[in-house]
């Protein structure tokens, strides 16, 4: 026990190193995209998630962007649970034969103007997943696509690259 109480008092804490200087890069780009969605829309983004048959490697990368680091919502941006109220469709994974019909009522039901970004390999060309018999290969096989982000899985700067991209019409590949 004492062995124990001297080796906690002696050791370094456990807690997370503060941010980098290069991390305020996240704050400036997640800035720059509120700004854009003001700009091109009168309002903040509202972001619909898709998996469309991913591993969840990728909605892992998604999900660290509402955590206390990143932390998206303190620049409006905000993750909605209906296709209606949403702007962007960040859809993940190989579409599976299972998801196709969900992915193409999904796209039908956002309302217009409306932006498809591809998250990771998979969705880009079916990636690890290609050639399976439950698998119907890239995202645009079935709903158009704006940008593509690549990775598996892309890390959550590459995704806010690729909604500033697709806010200024510029295309990620
Ligand atoms: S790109 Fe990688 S992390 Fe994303 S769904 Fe495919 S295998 Fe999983």
């Amino acid at each position: 026990m004492r062995k124990i109480l001297f080796e906690g008092l002696a050791r370094r804490p456990l807690t997370e190193a503060p941010p980098r200087a290069d991390d305020t890069a996240i704050g400036e780009l997640a800035a720059s995209v509120d700004l854009a969605a003001r700009q091109r829309l009168g309002r903040s983004l509202a972001i619909r998630e898709v998996d469309a048959g991913s591993c969840n490697g990728c909605e892992l990368e998604i999900h660290a962007l509402n955590n206390a680091f990143y932390d998206l919502e303190r620049f409006g941006l905000r993750f909605v649970a209906s296709p209606r109220h949403a702007d962007v469709l960040l859809v993940t994974g190989p579409v599976t034969k299972n998801m196709r019909e969900a992915l193409a009522r999904t796209y039908a039901a956002t309302p217009d103007p409306k932006w498809v970004i591809a998250v990771g390999d998979c969705a880009f060309d079916g990636g690890m997943f290609a050639g399976s018999y439950a698998v119907i290969g890239a995202v645009d096989a079935v709903v158009p696509v704006d940008c593509h982000i690549r990775g598996c899985p892309p890390r959550p700067l590459d995704l806010l690259k690729g909604l500033l991209a697709i806010l200024e019409q510029q295309t990620v590949k």
